[in-house]
């Protein structure tokens, strides 16, 4: 029986794994759950899961759900940040699945890895922010870092029997996102409701957002980076309409490997939270007696300026990622928000990018003030 804390219960990813849990229950065991603020469905989780510990980030759910009576009593509720690092190295849990937005996850996440935990990494803001100290850490702890995100999870299995000295590239698939086709004289209209709507995966906003611009690729590129040791000039983005193919690891002798499964992340959850056993889906896989067409088309970078930036960003090294992750979340903030307009979004980054200094081999104290101090700049541009 394996011991699961899952911080990002009540989100998109935490529904995925919940699937995953209830499907497995034999082999899973939920001992602690996290969400910011939706205390109710986070007490709903706690009551079917029989989870002993919870927390809330927010002070006032925490507050709203003492006064409501919602949580069993059988669950012992806190609330914010540090409570938030001890849900993640809780001595019963052996593994976590960080599935929280942003950076918030951060210091959890390296919290879990000092208590020696295993980490199913969803959430890639955090690794894009603090990727050299999260990837040194789990090496000295000994810990696994087991990739969640569905690219990154398709490569480390393509990568379980191939060593990287023997990896000329690795190929991220995109979709495109839903204005891969939209003329771009009409970008300049696309709304906050038309960009929180994909035709293939259901997420939530802001990743949603993300894949509009791809920038969600971009921090994908540096997730890769740190995960798998390769610079930018080896790791390539195709897009990839029907998100079937999950990506590509190009050998050195030209053949190349992929991973294939439904737009679903219950794939790579489970992948990840039963690893290294496999056992059966909890949905149906690829049926290759029914019509599939899989295309594949090099990005156009015209379209896509954010795709751009973050190679820049990458290539910059330092405190770049850190940069265009900050810049990129505030700007997504801002358009949700109907501040800034949708072709704004790129138009923030570069200029966090170009103002914001950048530090060569930043502590993980310096990248923390970087990842504010270029949030204050995203947040200064006039637009
Ligand atoms: P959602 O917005 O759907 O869910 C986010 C979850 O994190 C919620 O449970 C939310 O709680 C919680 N949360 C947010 N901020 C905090 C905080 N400060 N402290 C504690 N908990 C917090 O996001 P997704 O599930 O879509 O994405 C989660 C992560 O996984 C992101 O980094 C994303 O890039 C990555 N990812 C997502 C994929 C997907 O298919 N959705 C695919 C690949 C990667 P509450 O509900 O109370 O606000
Ligand atoms: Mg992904």
């Amino acid at each position: 029986m394996k011991k699961v804390v899952l911080l990002g219960a009540t989100g998109s990813i935490g529904g995925s794994a919940l699937r995953v849990l209830r499907a497995h229950k034999d082999r899973l065991q939920l001992v602690g759950v996290a969400a910011k603020g939706k205390h109710r469905e986070l007490a709903d989780i706690c009551r079917e899961f029989k989870v002993g510990h919870a927390v809330l980030q927010s002070e006032r759910a925490y507050i709203e759900a003492k006064k409501a009576g919602d949580f069993p009593s059988s669950t012992q509720l806190n609330c914010g940040s540090q409570a938030l690092e001890s849900l993640a190295s809780l001595p019963d849990a052996d593994i976590v699945l960080v599935a929280t937005v942003g950076t918030a996850g951060l210091r959890p996440t390296l919290a879990a890895i000092d208590a020696g935990k295993d980490i199913a990494l969803a959430n890639k803001e955090l690794l894009v922010l603090g990727g050299a100290h999260v990837v040194e850490a789990a090496h000295r702890k000994e810990v696994r870092l087991l990739p969640t995100d569905s690219e990154h999870n398709a490569i480390f299995q393509c990568l379980e029997r191939s060593p990287i000295d023997q990896v000329d590239k690795l190929i991220l698939t995109a979709s495109g996102g839903q204005f891969r086709n939209t003329p771009k004289s009409e970008l300049s209209q696309v709304t906050p409701e038309m960009a929180t709507q994909h035709p293939n995966w259901s997420m939530g906003p802001k990743i949603t957002v993300d894949s509009a611009t791809m920038a969600n690729k971009g921090l994908e590129l540096i997730e890769a980076h740190w995960l798998f040791g390769l610079e930018a000039d080896r790791l390539e983005v195709v897009i990839h309409p029907q998100s079937v193919v999950h990506s590509f690891v190009q050998q050195i002798d030209g053949s190349i490997l992929a991973q294939l499964s439904p737009p679903s992340m219950t794939f790579a959850i489970q992948h990840c939270l039963l690893y290294p056993d496999r056992a059966p889906s909890v949905e149906p896989t690829i049926d290759f007696t029914k019509a599939l067409q899989l295309d594949f088309e090099a990005p156009n970078y015209a379209r896509y300026p954010c795709l751009e930036l973050a190679y820049e960003a990458l290539r910059s090294g330092g405190a770049g990622p850190a940069i265009y992750n900050a810049a990129n979340e505030v700007a997504v903030e801002r358009f949700l928000a109907k501040e800034v307009a949708y072709l704004d979004i790129p138009k923030i980054i570069e200029y966090s990018l170009n103002k914001v200094e950048l530090l060569v081999a930043p502590s993980l104290d310096q990248l923390l003030e970087t990842n504010n101090e270029a949030r204050l700049t995203a947040q200064s541009l006039k637009l």
